[in-house]
């Protein structure tokens, strides 16, 4: 009887830590918005990310606001905004590349604003998470145009081996 109580008792030890450890997987970094759910608009992006919505289009601020986040290694297709688009770093390390430019690293508190109808892919480091806030401004007058992934080789360029 001892035995089997002993069994029970580190079964819920060891089911204990790994629930403790998945939800450490599942908000992975300290930011200061919530991470939401998986992104709906996962097809144009390489690897997992999340999204939570903080700001849904309307006719009041003609902006669009959310809170992106990456797992290491992910990022977003090339791809280019109508009516541009800012991006507020909020936590971890990540990556901007406008195309024919170098990759450029982003870190908490930076502020990066893409110019209209400029190519472009930003995402996590290849070891790192990442948010940023994505903001689109003038809408109704901004659309999104979706192009092919950022391939690994794109993506590795500028890494230090
Ligand atoms: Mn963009």
């Amino acid at each position: 009887m001892k035995k089997l109580l002993l069994i029970l008792f580190c079964t819920i030890l060891i089911f204990g830590g790994n629930k403790a450890m998945s939800e450490n997987a599942k908000q992975p970094l300290e930011q200061p918005f919530a991470q939401g759910e998986i992104n709906p608009f996962g097809k144009y992006f390489t690897g997992t990310t999340y999204l939570q919505m903080l700001c849904t289009k309307d006719d009041v601020w003609n902006s669009s606001v959310g809170n992106v986040t990456f797992e290491p290694g992910a990022r977003t297709n090339w791809h280019k905004h109508s009516g541009g688009q800012i991006l507020l770093v909020t936590a971890g390390e990540g990556r901007y590349q406008e195309k024919g430019k170098p990759v450029q690293i982003l870190k908490k508190g930076d502020v990066v604003k893409i110019p209209l109808n400029v190519e472009h892919w930003h995402g996590a480091a290849p070891n790192s998470w990442f948010s940023h806030i994505s903001i689109e401004p003038n809408i109704p007058n901004n659309q999104t145009t979706w192009l092919e992934p950022v391939t690994d080789k794109e993506y590795l360029k500028n890494e230090v081996k």
